[in-house]
């Protein structure tokens, strides 16, 4: 048995039970791990299904150009489909992301352009109007922009919402899900939300982001918005994926808190995860007081840790921002000599 090629892989990640960490929390808690995606993320669902549709409807033919402005892992999804499918990719990023990011994207083929991050978006530097602009450019190019393109929320309406039905055998009564261009976290809860209308669907997000607030007050408040160090989620406008009515929860973490406890799910479960996993978990631990024992709950663990090594697996990188205390770095020191 064998499969076409290497998009035949995408989807069916395992649900895995965490056992340590989560000791105080009531209910089972459960991660679906999606770095089991050949591009090491959720985010291959996505790209896969924005092309189908693009193909469908028109918008690209074999040997054009994909563009896209991507942290790194929406890019690795789109890369692995255009060698595939036989398309050019250009992405646009920003400075803040890991170089490890642009060099994986390089290493399919991808071009890479790096814009400035504290931009806002409508400035000509920014990487979405760069994209933009390059859309404009290049013929036979489409600019995939995933963050109004509701293939992406569809692509997690059909694929990872029925994965997790399946696999807890209806019995999920949370989703914990960190909301960058709302695409997972709205795929999800308006598949599951069709199936049982009591699952409750928690939203993470970081403190520097606009969508908290915008949730819970329906204002776009710009002052909310600073710079942060936490990747792939939080953003500094509302993208079209999101459908706020099958949301019932916001809940913002620290970088910090994010981080630390990305390190304890490698360390503690085992589980190689990326940043947001992290902050994803983190969320659900503020809330652990809302849960009670038969409660199911299902932590959606986007990347790969492979991508974070020179940051948050980094202890230097980790103790320039305050983000590992002095006492248990000098213990982590102690314990290598
Ligand atoms: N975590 C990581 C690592 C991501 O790449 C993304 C996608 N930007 C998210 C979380 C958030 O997912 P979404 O964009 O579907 O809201």
């Amino acid at each position: 048995m064998w499969l076409n090629n290497i998009l035949e892989t995408i989807g069916n990640t395992p649900l895995i039970k965490l056992n340590k960490l989560t000791q105080d929390v009531p209910g089972t808690i459960l991660a679906k791990v999606d770095y089991f995606n050949p591009g090491n993320s959720i985010k291959d669902r996505m790209a896969l299904k924005m092309l189908e549709v693009a193909e469908q409807e028109g918008k690209i033919k074999p040997g054009g150009t994909i563009i896209e402005c991507t942290s790194g892992n929406t890019g690795m999804g789109l890369a692995l489909a255009a060698v595939v499918k036989g398309y050019k990719c250009i992405f646009t990023t920003t400075d803040k992301q890991s170089k490890e990011k642009f060099d994986i994207l390089k290493a399919v083929g991808a071009e890479v352009i790096v814009c400035p991050t504290n931009v806002e978006p409508d400035d000509p530097q920014s990487y979405y109007s760069v994209a933009r602009r390059l859309a404009r450019e290049i013929p036979n190019s489409y600019h995939f922009n995933q963050y109004d393109n509701l293939a992406n929320r569809l692509a997690h309406y059909e694929t990872t919402g029925p994965e997790i039905w399946e696999q807890t055998e209806g019995k999920v009564t949370h989703v914990v899900c960190t909301a960058g261009t709302g695409g997972t976290v709205t795929g999800i809860a308006q598949f599951l939300k069709e199936k049982n209308p009591h699952i409750q669907i928690w939203a993470v997000d970081v403190y520097g982001s606009l969508l908290t607030k915008y949730f819970r007050t329906g204002e776009i408040d710009m002052k909310e918005v600073h710079p942060y160090i936490s990747e792939g989620f939080g953003e500094d406008f509302v993208p079209l994926n999101y459908d706020m009515s099958v949301i019932d929860h916001f809940e913002q973490v620290t970088d910090k808190d994010g981080a630390v406890m990305a390190r304890r799910i490698a360390k503690e479960e085992g589980l190689f995860c990326g940043y947001s996993a992290g902050s994803c978990l983190q969320g659900l631990m503020q809330l652990k007081h809302k849960l009670k024992k038969d409660d199911v709950v299902v932590c959606i663990f986007h990347d790969h840790g492979s991508r974070y090594v020179a940051k948050i697996y980094n202890d230097q990188w980790m103790m320039e921002r305050g983000f590992l205390d002095v006492k248990s770095f000098k213990d982590i020191v102690n314990a290598r000599q």
